[in-house]
Formats: structure tokens, C-alpha cells, sequence
């Protein structure tokens, strides 16, 4: 039996959801954009997916743009809203810790003459208000940080942020990705102009995900072509993968205190577990702001990736960094960023729970790493 602690890279589809999506894909394949009563089927499952979305998220159903998931509403936020939004204003205040589908678009914008300002985070992996609070004039465009940090689990201070891009004038975007489905995600009361999410990291299925536009604003689309999504994405809408989105999103709404609850007593029973039994570990980043789900662990003088394809081996799945850049030999940008050296980086493993995951699997993870760990430093030193 596998033991899957990877739920930061991607999760298992949960039973309802794959339910609903075969249930369209078998009986309603009918173009939402079509007049006649097929059309109108799928145009009723995609929203009902719309409002699904929004209630988890206390946005209005319009405000909910279909994508093919977070990269997509990343590039979209980013170079589509800019594009149509900026005015004169020629600065973006972001972090040094964002995904790539964040950091990538950031750097087109810095080639294209845009002066993009990347916070630094402190040694737990959090960035400063203040620093935003001085970062941000009159000249920015726009403002956009990461919610959770994907390889750490770091929540980051949102709210506070987004109040002070709003009394600069400044749009704020927010790639809420790792958040939704794990914590309490809401921005009814905050002002937040957009906000991407992806379904595969909340038991959905992949290639979904959506960009929360609020306020009505006007972007140019990423996606030229049809008139699908209020003109703003073109494209026939993938109408079972946005079902599967919207069953994920009404769980998430359902569950989401237990789930934290759940998620928080296997990642601590993990963690304690391994300071228990292990010698010289460290824990990358805040344990107080820090999503239930994920630990983020370096086991000093090892290789991480040797660890993890043991582990691997051993049945249980981890990741080394975010998974986009495992296979490459970089040291993980997040952790260097809080001040870790690159053999620490190196050294480091993320664990992530979630769906399926019970105690038992802890216990036989705590059972196996020490040997492990301590294998790998055998060869580390030899
Ligand atoms: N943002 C974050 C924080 C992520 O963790 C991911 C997935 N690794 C993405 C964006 C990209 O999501 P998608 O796979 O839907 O493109």
C-alpha cells in the first residue's frame, strides 16, 4: 500500500467528485454556449459550479472566471489585467518566495520596463506588512503575494497587505492556490481584486481552476477567441472538470474546520515524532502561520533527494521543493530566500496531508525515516 504525503503537489480526486464529472461526461455534452436545450444543460452545470465556487470563497458568482487552473489565472492576473489597468503606474510590489507561474510573468513584465519589487521574508518565511507599507506608492500597478506558500505552508498576512495596495490605489492579486480547501478562504470583507485558484490541489480534478475578477475589472483576455466567460476567456468551457471544481469547492465548504483539524493532529504527530527520533532537524518556517496540512523539515547532513527515493521506495511519497523543480539540482528559491544555506535547502523535504491519510501511515513513516535519515548521512559523509 502507498502512503501519499504529497498533497501540496497535487491531491487524489475525491469519490463525489469523480462521480459528478463522469455522470457530465457521460450525459451532458452539450455546448454551453448552444441555444437549445443540450447547451442549456451544461450551461446549467457550469453554474451551478460558478455559485458552488463563490459560496466557499464569499465572492459573487460573476466575479468567478473558469481557467484551466492557477497558471493560467496567475499569467492571466498579471499580464492580461496589467496590460488593460496600469495607466501610467509603471511598479508591481510582490515577494521573493512565489510560484513560478507568479515569479515567470513577473519577469516578462521587469523586461518589458516595469519595476518589479520583490519583498524579502524573514528567516520563518514571512513577509512584513511594513516593508509593503513602504514599498507601495503611488506609481504601483499593482500588488500580488502568495496566500500560502506551497513549499513551506506558510500563510502570509493577505488581509493586511491588500489594505494598504487599496488606499495606494494599487489592484492586489493573490494566488491563493495551497489555501483554499485548508483554511478558511473568504474575501467578502476584503479588498482583494483577484484571486487564483487551482481544482487538483482541493481533491479535484487537474487542468480546472479559476480567477477570482472582482469589481467587474476590465482585462485584456490570455485566451482571444470566443465570447465564453463574459468575453474574457475564449475557449468551449471544460464543462466536467468545472463540475468536479464546484463538488470540490461544496466539500471544502462542508468540511474545511474539520479538515484543518484533522490535517493539523497528523502533521503534529508527524513533526513531534521526528524531533522525538531524529537528531539534528529543523523545522523551514513559521509553525504558527503555517497551513494544517504541510511540514517542511531539514534532516541536517543529508541529500534530501536520496531520503525521499528511499522513502519512495519504502511506499511513501514526498516531495523535495515544489515538484515543478525537483529533478533539477537548484536548491529549493523559497527556502534560500529565508536565509537557508544551499546544502540546507538541499536537505529539506515537505511533507503535506490530506484526504486518505490516517495515523497508522504516520506511525509507519515515524517507524522507517530514522534508518533512512541516518543511511543518508552514512553517505553523505563517506
Ligand atoms: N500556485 C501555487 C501556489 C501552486 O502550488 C501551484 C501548483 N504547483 C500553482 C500555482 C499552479 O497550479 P496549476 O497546476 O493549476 O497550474
Amino acid at each position: 500500500m502507498r502512503i501519499y504525503l504529497d498533497h501540496n503537489a497535487t491531491t487524489p480526486v475525491r469519490p463525489e467528485v469523480a462521480d459528478a464529472m463522469d455522470s457530465v461526461q457521460r450525459e451532458v455534452f452539450g455546448n454551453p454556449s448552444s441555444v437549445h436545450a443540450e447547451g442549456a444543460r451544461a450551461r446549467v452545470e457550469v453554474d451551478r459550479a460558478r455559485e458552488r465556487v463563490a459560496s466557499l470563497l464569499g465572492v459573487d458568482s460573476g466575479d468567478v472566471l473558469f481557467t484551466s487552473g492557477a497558471t493560467e489565472a496567475n499569467n492571466t492576473a498579471l499580464s492580461g489585467v496589467l496590460a488593460a489597468q496600469a495607466g501610467p503606474r509603471r511598479r508591481i510590489v510582490s515577494t521573493s518566495v512565489e510560484h513560478p507561474s507568479v515569479e515567470a510573468p513577473l519577469a516578462r513584465l521587469e523586461r518589458e520596463g516595469y519595476d518589479v519589487v520583490r519583498l524579502p521574508v524573514d528567516s520563518d518565511g514571512r513577509i512584513a506588512p511594513a516593508d509593503f507599507a513602504e514599498a507601495i506608492d503611488a506609481d504601483t500597478a499593482l500588488v500580488s503575494v502568495i496566500w500560502a506558500n506551497n513549499e513551506t505552508g506558510v500563510v502570509e498576512p493577505v488581509a493586511e497587505i491588500a489594505e494598504i495596495a487599496r488606499r495606494h490605489g494599487a489592484l492586489f492579486h493573490t494566488d491563493a492556490t495551497q489555501a483554499v480547501g485548508k483554511i478558511p478562504v473568504r474575501i467578502d470583507a476584503l479588498p482583494v481584486d483577484l484571486m487564483s485558484l487551482s481544482a487538483h490541489k482541493l481533491n479535484g480534478p487537474k487542468g480546472v481552476g479559476c480567477l477570482v475578477v472582482r469589481n467587474r475589472l476590465i482585462f485584456e483576455p490570455v485566451l482571444r477567441g470566443g465570447p465564453q466567460e463574459g468575453r474574457r476567456r475564449g475557449g468551449t468551457e471544460n464543462v466536467a472538470g468545472i463540475a468536479g471544481l464546484g463538488v470540490a469547492c461544496a466539500l471544502a465548504q462542508d468540511e474545511l474546520a474539520e479538515r484543518g483539524r484533522w490535517y493539523a493532529a497528523l502533521r503534529d504527530r508527524l513533526w513531534e515524532g521526528i524531533r522525538a527520533k531524529i537528531a539534528a532537524v529543523r523545522r523551514n518556517g513559521s509553525d504558527l502561520d503555517v497551513l494544517p496540512n504541510t511540514l517542511n523539515v531539514e534532516f541536517e547532513g543529508t541529500a534530501g533527494e536520496l531520503v525521499l527515493q528511499a522513502l519512495d521506495l519504502e511506499g511513501v511519497a514526498v516531495s523535495s521543493g515544489a515538484a515543478c523543480a525537483s529533478g533539477s539540482i537548484e536548491p529549493s528559491h523559497v527556502l534560500v530566500a529565508m536565509g537557508r544555506s544551499a546544502a540546507a535547502a538541499r536537505a529539506s523535504l515537505r511533507f503535506s496531508v490530506g484526504f486518505g491519510v490516517d495515523e497508522s501511515q504516520i506511525d509507519f513513516v515515524l517507524a522507517r525515516l530514522p534508518d533512512l535519515v541516518e543511511r543518508a548521512r552514512r553517505a553523505g559523509a563517506a
